[in-house]
């Protein structure tokens, strides 16, 4: 039910909608950074505040988080709308911080004529070595008592690109003793002449994240700011700007990031992969990227799961890896069409089904899901099965085929090997064997044949390329012990030669399918006519709670 459902922050949310504390409704907003793509952690966020907007009847904005200019791109932007949607959202306002530079600048004037901001002239370094520490208080900055009226005008002439790049800053005026470092005359804004995607060459000084942060809530009329529990010690400042501004009171709640086995998701770490080629690019399906995810055939809809089932919670924690297979499966299981691949092929030769004889089986699409319906799929006197699924010295119990024994075809006959032809390295080359006529779709008379495989013609199977995936990483905790680049997976992309079933050169690129036995696999994009590459999504060996 929702009451089960419902976390922490969810409990906060109804609580303030009981309480009356939401006349206009519940507001949230998504607040990126445009400086790189969505990944799984914000993928979190998203299906948080989307999600509390949708189930309280509110409203989530889009806002674009951009004060740092140098690292911020259109490109980005416009991915982060692309990506969310494709989660399935979408937005009530898109905003930008940006569009608040001039309200910001305004109340940045407030905050000096009301006593609460002067600037200051010292450098980056003698801000920082005057901060103090958590044992010791911060030293006053020389400039902290001069007139609002002076101060006033320098900041104005800051604004005006009177003053070089780093000489002043403005800061707030709170107290250098707080015990909360953030407290300590903060720095609102700092003069830096970077050219801004948005606000081009307008703007010399560019407002810091905390200042910028909840005021833009502010704007916005953001009920319910939640963010990752980094930010828990800046809220003391957050609060602060809203009374002393006397302006809407958002609030901001702090919830726990996610962590993800074998993964990292900071964008610097994944900027490095992309950009010394350690992968192929932003989308590489071996990536959390939400590009990565969607390119290696993982539904938006497994994403949201996962997210609801993790949870939301106060307390930081790794999620295992598994369970995020585990939600992958889930929903392929339930929609993809089923098809037969072979990926590491033996040839076998049935010496008494006709060179030419044709013969096309009945294979259901999906057992999960009827009205997906039925294909035809060729069979041959020439097949390939999947080497694995033969061994000339079997142990006991090794239901699949052997020199003299049975084993069924998927949707087609029962199979004798009578056969094995090696080369002169005595590796296995082929197999001759013989079907049982009267098994097409039936138990034969007299015997049990427990095993039962998959296969494809030779001469109708479609030669593809197939891209198995392993994790990105071979240790759970990259980067813990080393530089993580060290903990990279050498084993993390395998290509090899695939057989597929005529119906799988149907498939459109992104679309997803099940190998019968093998994996779910999608399209992709690097597909062309004759040749289709196929991305592993995820094995079908489940290992959630097991
Ligand atoms: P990164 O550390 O990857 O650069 P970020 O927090 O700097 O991420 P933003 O673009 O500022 O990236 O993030 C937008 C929102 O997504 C923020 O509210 C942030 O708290 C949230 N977010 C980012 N990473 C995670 C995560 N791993 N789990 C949950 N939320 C996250
Ligand atoms: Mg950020
Ligand atoms: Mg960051």
């Amino acid at each position: 039910s929702a009451e089960e459902h419902q976390d922490f922050v969810r409990r906060i949310v109804a609580d303030d909608v009981a309480a009356g504390k939401c006349p206009d409704g519940v507001a949230t907003r998504f607040p990126p950074e445009p400086n790189g793509y969505l990944h799984l952690g914000h993928a979190k966020s998203i299906c948080l505040n989307f999600g509390i907007a949708e189930e309280f009847g509110g409203r989530c904005n889009l806002r674009f988080d951009d004060t740092n200019p140098e690292k911020e791109d259109e490109e980005y932007v416009e991915s982060i709308r692309q990506d969310i949607r494709w989660l399935g959202f979408e937005w009530d306002r898109e905003c930008f911080a940006s569009d608040y530079f001039e309200q910001l600048f305004e109340w940045g004037l407030a905050l000096i004529d009301k006593g609460h901001a002067y600037v200051c002239e010292l450098n980056g370094e003698e801000i920082r070595r005057t901060r103090g520490t958590l044992t010791e208080p911060g030293e006053a900055s020389p400039y902290r008592d001069r007139p609002a009226a002076e101060s006033r005008d320098l900041f104005q002439r800051m604004r005006a690109g009177e003053f070089p790049d780093g000489s002043r800053v403005l800061r707030a005026k709170i107290d250098m003793a707080h015990p909360n470092l953030n407290l300590r005359d903060p720095v609102l804004y700092r003069i830096r002449r970077a050219h801004h995607h948005r606000t081009g060459d307008a703007w010399p000084i560019y407002p810091t994240y905390d200042y910028t942060h909840g005021q833009s809530d502010s704007i916005e009329k953001i009920t319910h700011s939640v963010c990752t529990l980094e930010f828990e010690n800046h809220r003391p400042l957050y609060d602060w700007f809203i009374e002393k501004l006397e302006i809407f009171p958002s609030r901001q709640y702090e919830f726990a990031r996610l962590n993800l086995e074998y993964t990292l998701m900071s964008k610097r770490r994944l900027i490095q992969l992309v950009t010394e080629g350690h992968v192929r690019g932003w989308d590489d399906p071996r990536l959390p990227t939400l590009r990565g995810i969607r390119r290696r055939g993982v539904p938006a809809e497994a994403i949201r799961n996962f997210c609801r089932t993790i949870g939301v919670t106060k307390f930081d924690s790794v999620t295992d890896y598994a369970l995020f297979e585990h939600c992958v499966r889930d929903v392929m299981n339930r929609d993809c069409s089923r098809a037969m691949a072979v990926l590491d092929p033996i040839p076998v030769t049935i010496t008494n089904f006709g060179e030419d004889e044709e013969l096309e089986v009945e294979a259901v699409n999906n057992p999960e899901k009827p009205e997906a319906g039925a294909r035809k799929v060729p069979f041959s006197n020439r097949i390939f099965i999947e080497r694995s699924d033969f061994m000339e010295n079997p142990p006991k119990k090794f239901f699949r085929l052997s020199p003299g024994s049975e084993v069924r075809l998927r949707y087609a006959y029962v199979l004798r090997c009578d056969g094995v032809e090696k080369d002169e390295a005595g590796n296995i080359v082929g197999l001759t064997a013989s079907v049982d006529r009267d098994t097409l779709g039936k138990q034969p008379e007299g015997r049990k044949v427990k095993g039962v495989i998959h296969w494809v013609s030779q001469q109708h199977a479609i030669p593809a390329e197939v891209r198995l995936y392993d994790r990105l990483y071979s240790v759970p905790n990259p980067g813990a012990e080393r530089d993580p680049v060290e903990d990279l997976n050498p084993e993390s992309l395998k290509i090899i030669e695939g057989y597929l079933e005529p119906s799988l050169g149907e498939i459109p690129n992104g679309e997803s399918v099940q190998f019968e036995r093998t994996g779910y696999f999608a399209r992709d994009p690097d597909s062309s006519p004759d040749r289709p590459v196929f991305n592993r999504t995820v094995t079908l060996k489940d290992s959630w709670g097991k």
